[in-house]
């Protein structure tokens, strides 16, 4: 892939300036630059496109979407032509897909690799942004979109002593591009997330010893990958349009639809014979495809975590470990579920280890490894930090962002998110963010939601050149109303009773608030839609605005 040096202290004045070279922002320059002839940059961080999967590079790291549904699909000639080899698409797969789409459609030459953005400082007189960048580059631009990702700010909790390791570290969201041989090395991990489940075995098969640090256990459920049946890939390289269709008006972005009977509805044979077909066939089927109550009920909720519970006790041979890897603080789902391609059977070798660091925390790293609160030491020659990342607000963050009159958009949200859609906020015009916070995001198949936001975001600045009209931003009251809204149904439902990265429980300090929408894919689409129809609804455009009515803040799960 060919790179393009930042040019030291030049200026530049353009359209649009997109952030990331990830899934949203090259599907953004394509939008932009090829579809509504803006003179479009994009800076990326790293040297080359992929986003989060150009850092996403440890053992065992792949999608946990199934690999026909990961991708774009606005273009029919790009979806036919690419072939995934499994049912879930490794890293570097994926990066190699996104390298095809650079070079398909021409992108590379105008992004600008290794390089960050410092701030995005918007001009009130002149109603365009100045962009810096740490190339030594400024450029303004009429509208800046924000394609840095939902988990991109990789979070390495500040243990004390960390510096003092003598060993080697590494965080999974960030890992050595020439890959990591463990072998002969004694490993420490900590953290059981979703990038830990997908290490861990592959660790595990080289190093001498590998202690997992589990702070919270994860209810996990089987991928099942593997190469995909031949006629059903044929079916569906004919089935183009029908996919793209079922997966725009899904509710997660998959070919999965809730049962229309609760869990607490069905007999317990009934509901047994689901739940093992759904852990039979693997994915996310047993998560986003069972029953609607596990998100409103506990006593539903119990049902199916009995049935997964029994699971973990039958693939794990030590009972006690086996008590430690089932959950016990937090209903099934509403963590982010991981994919386990033997990741409970890991713990069955005797080289392997689990330690309880909810109970007896890490109190600090040490020369030689790590030592708990209780006094026990460990040691390491190599230390794993999968403790992942400060979530949808994180990215966005690190960069000073500063809308009407320097407000600084972190300062705007030191208490939490505060957006019009998870797309816009006010005081910020002419500034968009792609699978924001308070938008559906991480809770879908994230192509088919960055697709959508792109094709929004393009309406949007495609309509605002036709009337001639400068800016547009949300109003304080659509945006007031958008963020109760999101916390009023997030209480309705089970999600906010967990400590997890979607509430940012997982960063000390930080804000505790549920932070995806839960509208859902199908449903948030139609309100996005409506909304324009209606005049683009909630916002100002040159200060003229136009209400939000009531069915933006009306739930289509709500009964
Ligand atoms: P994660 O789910 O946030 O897991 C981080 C782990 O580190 C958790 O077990 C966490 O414990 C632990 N941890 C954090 N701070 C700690 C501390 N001070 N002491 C001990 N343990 C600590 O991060 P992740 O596994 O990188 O995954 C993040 C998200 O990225 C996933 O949920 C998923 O959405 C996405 N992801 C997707 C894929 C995929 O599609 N295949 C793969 C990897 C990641 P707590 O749970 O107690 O906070």
């Amino acid at each position: 892939m060919s790179t393009t040096s930042p040019p030291q202290h030049a200026t530049d004045t353009v359209d649009a300036v997109i952030i990331g070279a990830g899934f949203s922002g090259l599907y953004m320059l394509h939008k932009l630059r090829d579809e509504l002839g803006l003179h479009t940059r994009v800076f990326e961080t790293g040297d080359g496109v992929g986003g989060t999967w150009y850092w996403n590079r440890y053992p065992g790291a792949r999608s946990d979407s199934d690999s026909y549904i990961y991708g774009y699909t606005f273009d029919q000639g790009l979806w036919e032509e690419w072939e995934w080899s499994e049912r879930y698409p490794e890293s570097h797969e994926i990066r190699g897909y996104l390298e095809h789409v650079a070079d398909r459609f021409d992108l590379t030459e105008d992004i600008t690799f290794g390089t960050r953005v410092l701030s995005a400082t918007f001009d009130e007189a002149a109603g365009r942004w100045t962009v810096t960048t740490d190339g030594g580059e400024t450029v303004t631009a009429t509208y800046v979109i924000s394609a840095v990702g939902a988990l991109s700010a990789s979070n390495t909790p500040p243990f004390e002593g960390v510096e003092t390791f003598a060993g080697s570290t590494y965080h999974t969201g960030e890992w050595p591009h020439e890959g990591v041989d463990f072998t002969g090395q004694r490993v420490g991990m900590i953290g059981s997330g979703a990038s830990a489940v997908q290490a861990a075995p592959l660790i595990a098969a080289q190093a001498t010893e590998l202690t997992v640090f589990q702070r919270t256990a994860n209810y996990i459920v089987p991928a099942n990958n593997g190469p995909v049946d031949p006629d059903v890939k044929a079916a569906r390289l004919e089935d183009w349009s029908g996919i793209r269709e079922r997966i725009q008006q899904s509710n997660f972005g998959f070919e999965l639809y809730l049962q229309e009977k609760g869990a607490a509805d069905a007999s317990d044979e009934e509901r047994e014979a689901l739940l093992e077909d759904f852990w039979n066939r693997g994915g996310f089927h047993i998560w986003l495809g069972s029953y609607a109550d596990i998100f409103f009920s506990t006593e539903a909720n119990d049902l199916v975590r009995g049935f997964l519970d029994r699971k973990i006790r039958e693939k794990v041979h030590d009972p006690e470990t086996a008590e430690l890897l089932i959950p016990k603080d937090h209903p099934f789902g509403c963590k982010r579920n991981p994919l386990d391609s033997g990741y409970f059977e890991t713990f069955n070798e005797p080289h392997v280890h689990l330690v309880d660091v909810k109970s007896n925390p890490i109190a600090a790293i040490t020369r030689d490894g790590l030592r708990l609160a209780d006094g026990a030491e460990y040691t390491f020659d190599a230390l794993v930090f999968a403790t992942g990342f400060d979530a949808m607000t994180g990215p966005l963050n690190r960069i000073d962002i500063r809308g009407r009159g320097g407000e600084l958009l972190r300062e705007k949200w030191a208490e939490g998110p505060r957006t019009y859609l998870g797309l816009t906020s006010h005081g910020f015009p002419n500034f968009f963010t792609i699978t924001g916070p308070q938008s559906p995001s991480v809770l879908s198949n994230m192509p088919v939601s960055i697709e959508q936001h792109v094709d929004y975001i393009g309406r949007i600045i495609a309509d605002l050149r036709a009337r001639g009209a400068a800016v547009i931003e949300p109003t304080k009251e659509a945006e007031d109303g958008w963020c109760t809204y999101n916390q009023e149904i997030a209480n309705a439902t089970l999600f906010p009773t967990a400590d997890t990265w979607y509430m940012g429980a997982n960063i000390p300090g930080k804000p505790r608030q549920f932070m995806p929408n839960l509208d859902f894919v199908g449903p948030y689409r139609a309100k996005c839609d409506r909304i324009a129809e209606n005049g683009w609804e909630g916002f100002a455009i040159d200060g003229e605005a136009t209400p939000a009515g009531e069915h933006v803040y009306t739930w289509a799960l709500a009964g």
